[in-house]
């Protein structure tokens, strides 16, 4: 028999009467995860608890005992911090903001913003690594900056795995379930109190969806949950496992992330306008938003994708095709095979949205290209990873030169208040005042930061070394308890590392591109840099391998073998089961930040500016956000960004490379101290280093960004398209279908530049086209020259478009083009000429085959 079925629920929640009821408000509302006060708030509570939940303010207040209550309210000193904190979060959550005071109201932007993870805090595993600190980091700048933002993404039972190793230091794997009801989590209900649910249909089966919401700020996060008793038990674990299971599985997941989060949106009664996918993951949202417009205005699939796509935004995160999702045909037509039908598109009209060369039947279905295909807008997350992007799926624009691939770049930030040290924090807010928690983004700010002295900043950031070395002794301590060791063996974990020596930092996950084990490429040459006697070195390693990553795990083994030999016991240590608390610690305490991808495969990493926020210093080879960051005096670059074709070859280059750095320049520098032992060319660089990275690494930046440069004009194509019953998104498709009919009409026949083989500088050259439009009219098209600097190999580099003028029509669909080339720079020079079509009201129109070279 089954129980399950027959047990009756309820749910008991704490009860916090009259003063306190406010601690509960707080404890659901994640804002208190920036607010050191609120922190601090919680701590005072019962510090042991803290440390027992994880940092869990909700499952603390359920177990909180009455005459612990009691002593609260009759402490002073705690009900006026409360009373602070509590005016504190409403004066945050009803105050005026950046997105109210810049667009003043009007413009009814409405963004829902798809992840499959967010890592908000410690307590809430619903994260892996910097993919879902980043949506989270997004989430809270969203919050900060008032934009009207909503977050979709999953809950996972078990989130991602508890990392602990065995003695030889192989990773073991935990999967501990988590327990909604005491998570600030709420589950989603409607006016008689019954959960609200949407359904999928998957394969056949009806799956129950049910809706949690977390707040962050000011921003709601909505995670679906298919763990309901209406469910077959394969669709039960949907939402078991944050990248578990297989394709079939990730499939799933997928579905439900994209269908089924437009459909909880529109549930919920939220309609969004603009549609942000972090990642592949998401990209079938824009497939279920193209359905609601076909049925609610009774279009065709095309029509209605022309206005969702106007409103859709892909931001990818990945510089290797291995990381991207595909899924072979069969998986698609299990899963989708109704769906697309229902769109009324044919099955190769449905596999070609995934893949780059839409007639190519061997090519699987790619997430990132229908991602691609579905977005008006598409951004990498640094310049570099914008150039690699544009390379990598220029298949997608056949007729365009690499740098007109309409992808761009947002490079990523951290989100200030969540990452720095109460101390850095306080020392901040006494030399730049109060501002740089409102606009940390203002760069004249923190020129402010030279004012500080030095000997502040050093006792500062050596507070939180030594915060860091005791949080390392006592993870260590917990490490060998849990391995049986011997009592002698435990107390000596006191002695290892020394809260004085340059302190290494190196967090991350641990795939084989991020070559964590660079460093123990020569270990004499390492034990003699660590050991010196007068100069000590210490590195603090920590950082999760997949489970099925044998190779990753294996470099976690062989840096804990190390750490082990005698000769590195003291100074170098593995923090178990790397999370956001564990990444605070390191980020918040180590002197240089040791980053070591192969290049270009780190599309923008964001735990060095973490770093650089509180007066670390970044040694990075110059890959992902650092060759942006990198200005000469505020850090270190590993090499000079070569890219060798042997990797052994480059290892080798780049771990000496590291050794010489730390010999001649780290080193030196962080131990050449003044009478006062203080080392006034280290604080000089990390003032550098402040004043240079703070500005602009943050997510208060990025999402400024996003706001202005994707979400502001996707909502106006948006509004253009989707107006009147979406009226110009279907003339628009009938528009492109035309042109597609006519275009086979469009040549250049002939070009003239009468230009002597050398031109003065600035001397404008005139150029005649003759075009053959048939029976298209002029001003249905656009003739530009595509006019540059020729590289070695002949192709145009940087090239500028000029349009030129129509001059007559010459009879028989034939027309003379004329206008002027203008040169600005010195060199061998090239030019074409390109025809596009011109849609009326929208302008240039690009479209995959409406564009001819001449
Ligand atoms: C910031 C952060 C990351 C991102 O790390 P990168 O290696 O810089 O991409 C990953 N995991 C955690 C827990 C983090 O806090």
């Amino acid at each position: 028999m089954d129980f399950t079925k027959r047990i009756h629920r309820f749910t008991v929640v704490p009860s916090l009467s009259g003063e306190l009821a406010i601690l509960q408000t707080l404890a659901y509302n994640l804002w208190w995860t920036w607010e050191p006060d609120a922190v601090e708030l919680f701590k005072r509570l019962d510090i042991d608890l803290w440390q027992q939940t994880r940092h869990n303010p909700v499952e603390m207040l359920g177990i909180l005992q009455q005459t612990t209550l009691e002593r609260l309210v009759a402490d002073e000193g705690f009900m006026a911090q409360l009373k602070r904190v509590e005016e504190k979060y409403h004066g945050y959550m009803t105050g005026k903001t950046w997105f109210d005071r810049t667009w003043n109201g009007e413009r009814p932007l409405r963004v829902a913003y798809f992840s499959m993870e967010f890592g908000l805090h410690e307590s809430v595993p619903t994260y892996s690594g910097g993919l879902g600190v980043l949506a989270g980091d997004h989430l809270k700048s969203a919050s900060d900056l008032g934009i009207p933002l909503v977050g979709i993404g999953l809950l996972y039972r078990q989130g991602y795995f508890r990392q602990y190793l065995n003695i030889e230091g192989w990773q073991q794997e935990l999967y501990p379930e988590n327990d909604f009801y005491n998570l600030p989590l709420k589950l989603q209900r409607d006016e008689e109190g019954q959960p609200v649910t949407i359904e999928l249909d998957l394969a056949g089966r009806k799956v129950h969806v049910q809706i949690w919401k977390v707040q962050v700020g000011r921003i709601p996060l909505y995670l679906l949950d298919t763990n309901m008793e209406e469910n077959d038990p394969l669709d039960r674990e949907i939402t078991a496992q944050l990248y578990g299971g297989d394709q079939d599985m990730r499939i799933r997941q997928e579905i439900l992330l994209g269908i089924g989060g437009i459909r909880a949106l529109n549930r919920l009664g939220i309609d969004p306008n603009v549609c942000h996918m972090n990642e592949g993951h998401a990209a079938f949202l824009a497939l279920e938003r193209t359905k609601l417009l076909m049925e609610k205005h009774g279009l065709r699939f095309p029509e209605a994708m022309e206005a969702v796509r106007a409103g859709t935004i892909f931001t990818t995160h990945t510089p290797v095709d291995a990381g991207i999702d595909h899924f072979p045909a069969d998986l698609l037509e299990r899963y989708l095979g109704r769906y697309y039908r229902f769109l009324g598109l044919s099955r190769d009209e449905f596999l070609s949205l995934g893949r780059q060369l839409p007639k190519n039947p061997h090519e699987s279905f790619c997430m990132a290209v229908l991602a691609l295909r579905l977005a008006n807008h598409a951004n990498g997350v640094s310049q570099l990873h914008g150039e690699v992007s544009r390379k990598m799926w220029k298949n997608l624009w056949p007729e365009l030169p690499d740098e007109h691939i309409p992808i761009t770049s947002v490079t990523n930030g951290v989100h200030t208040k969540t990452w720095l040290s109460v101390e850095m924090a306080g020392l901040l807010t006494r030399y730049l005042g109060n501002r740089w928690r409102e606009d940390p983004t203002d760069s004249l700010l923190w020129k402010r930061v030279a004012n500080i002295p030095d000997s502040e900043l050093w006792r500062t950031h050596e507070r939180c070394r030594e915060r860091l070395v005791v949080f390392a002794r006592r993870r260590l301590k917990d490490h060998l308890h849990q391995v049986g060791a011997t009592a002698k063996e435990i107390a000596q974990a006191d002695e290892v590392l020394d809260p004085e020596a340059l302190t290494i930092g190196f967090a991350r996950r641990f795939a084989t591109y991020k070559r964590g084990t660079l460093l123990f490429r020569d270990l004499d040459r390492l034990a003699r840099i660590l050991n010196d006697a007068d100069r000590p070195v210490q590195i603090i390693f920590s950082g999760k391998a997949h489970p099925h990553d044998v190779e990753g795990k294996e470099l976690i083994r062989r840096i804990f073998q190390h750490s082990l030999e005698a000769r590195f016991h003291n100074r170098i240590v593995f923090i178990e089961d790397y999370d956001m608390a564990v990444a605070r610690h390191l980020v918040q305490g180590v002197d240089v930040w040791l980053n070591t991808p192969l290049r270009p495969l780190e599309a923008s990493g964001t735990s060095g500016m973490k770093v650089a926020f509180n007066g670390g210093l970044n040694m990075s080879v110059l890959d992902g956000w650092w060759p942006e960051g990198y200005r000469g005096n505020n850090g270190w670059a590993i090499g000079k960004g070569e890219v060798y074709d042997d990797i052994d070859f480059q290892n080798e280059v780049e771990s000496r490379a590291i050794y010489d750095l730390l010999e001649k320049e780290v080193i030196p520098l962080f131990y050449d101290r003044g009478p006062d032992g203080i080392p006034r060319g280290w604080l000089a660089c990390m003032k550098a280093s402040l004043q240079t990275l703070c500005p602009v690494f943050s997510t208060e930046r990025m999402v400024k960004e996003y706001a202005e440069r994707m979400y502001l004009p996707s909502f106006e194509e948006w509004r253009t398209l989707a107006g009147d019953g979406l009226a110009r998104a279907v003339d628009l498709a009938r528009w492109k279908g035309e042109m597609h009919r006519s275009w086979h009409q469009v040549k250049v026949i002939s070009v003239e530049a009468p230009a002597p083989e050398e031109v003065p500088l600035g001397a404008p050259i005139p150029v005649t086209a003759r075009i053959a439009l048939g029976d298209i009219v002029p001003d249905r098209v656009i003739v530009e020259t595509y006019c540059g600097v020729l590289d070695s190999r002949g192709n145009i580099v940087g090239g500028e478009l000029i349009p030129l003028d129509h001059a007559e029509e010459e009879g028989g669909g034939s027309h003379r083009f004329t206008g002027d080339i203008e040169t600005r720079f010195c060199g061998r020079h090239g030019f074409m000429i390109r025809v596009m079509p011109r849609h009326p009201e929208l302008g240039p129109v690009y479209e995959q085959g409406l564009l001819v070279w001449g």
